[in-house]
């Protein structure tokens, strides 16, 4: 009986302890502007977050199309290019969504994305703003497809086949930076921890006891959040029509572009948050099923292990 109660009374003192250990441990949450987007890293050790920025900072280095001196922006200019690890992996992971996708998922959407050009048409009033004409967009897509893309393992070269094809990774590279971040993390032994950037979320462990909690935006209500989702040790990604799109005519031309007709998608779809075991997968996925419909992006979504969808129709 007394060592009954010995044992009781240890196993509540090493809870107690366990308790105050992690309340005696604050959190820290840290901003930073990288990739275009806000970086949001909460865990309790700031020299690891530190370096999980740094991270975040490298791989925008290498995969950013805005800054001229990336490995990207080199490849796109010289039409090849000698590229690190972490490249080669991202575009050959993109290869893999885009055929698993049917050509939904393509990184040669550049020449697209740069005639829509819709960050800065959404910054200008509708009678100022060109739609494209089915010329110019026809001329782009020639340009689009991702077998144009030749990944020469052994000498880590990538080629572009056809002058002119540019690529861009703003629907993968997010997520591949946010599980950069969190092997950095994990390497500085932490073992609770929130990464966001800008959408593409890992939540690493618990926080305390409980689960972290990730609030999903009302698409057509800034404020207002439609669902909370409870998640630990997985990654959640939501692509959408509500935050980068221009009203032209009464119509919503968003940055997710259709590579197969060329034209900003228009389906019934507001928003699709995939949930998958790595952040890569949950990003280049919610663009995918963004792309592909309800129907559609279901069956894309059921070839893979652990991956959830939940979308929101218009
Ligand atoms: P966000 O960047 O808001 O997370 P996404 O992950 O869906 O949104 O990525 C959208 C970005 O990816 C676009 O801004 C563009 O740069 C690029 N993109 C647009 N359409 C496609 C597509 N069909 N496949 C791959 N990348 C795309
Ligand atoms: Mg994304």
């Amino acid at each position: 009986m007394k060592r009954i109660k010995i044992l009781l009374f240890s196993i509540v003192y090493i809870a107690l302890s366990l308790l105050c250990g992690c309340a005696a441990k604050p959190y820290h949450a840290q901003t930073r502007l990288i990739m275009g987007t806000v970086v949001e890293i909460t865990a309790q050790d700031k020299k690891a977050i530190e370096a999980a920025f740094t991270e975040i900072e490298r791989i925008d280095a290498l995969m950013s199309n805005y800054k001229p001196n990336s490995e990207i922006s080199r490849l796109n200019a010289n039409g090849q290019a000698k590229v690190s690890h972490n490249t080669l992996y991202v575009i050959k992971m993109a290869k893999y969504f885009h055929k698993l996708s049917g050509g939904a998922f393509d990184i040669t959407v550049g020449p697209l994305v740069k005639l829509w050009n819709i960050k800065e048409n959404m910054q200008k009033e509708a009678k100022q703003i060109k739609i494209p004409s089915q010329e110019r967009i026809n001329s782009a897509l020639s340009y689009v497809s991702s077998n144009f893309i030749e990944i020469d393992e052994k000498n880590s070269i990538i080629r572009l086949r056809k002058k002119g094809v540019s690529l861009d990774l703003g629907a993968i590279a997010k997520g591949y930076a946010v599980d950069r971040a969190v092997a950095i993390l994990k390497h500085y032994g932490v073992k609770s921890a929130l990464v966001n950037a800008g959408g593409q979320i890992y939540c690493l462990g618990k926080k305390g006891f409980v689960y972290w909690v990730v609030g999903l935006q009302n698409p057509r209500k800034p404020n207002g959040v439609l669902d909370t989702f409870k998640l630990s040790n997985r990654a959640i990604s939501t692509s959408g029509d509500y935050e980068q799109y221009f009203i032209y005519n009464n119509k919503r031309y968003t940055h997710i572009i259709d590579p197969r007709t060329g034209y900003p998608v228009d389906n019934s779809i507001c928003s699709v948050s995939v949930f998958a075991d790595n952040g890569l997968t949950a990003d280049a996925l919610s663009t995918a099923i963004f792309v592909l419909g309800e129907e559609k992006g279901r069956k894309l979504a059921a070839k893979f292990k652990n991956v959830e969808v939940k979308v929101i129709k218009r």
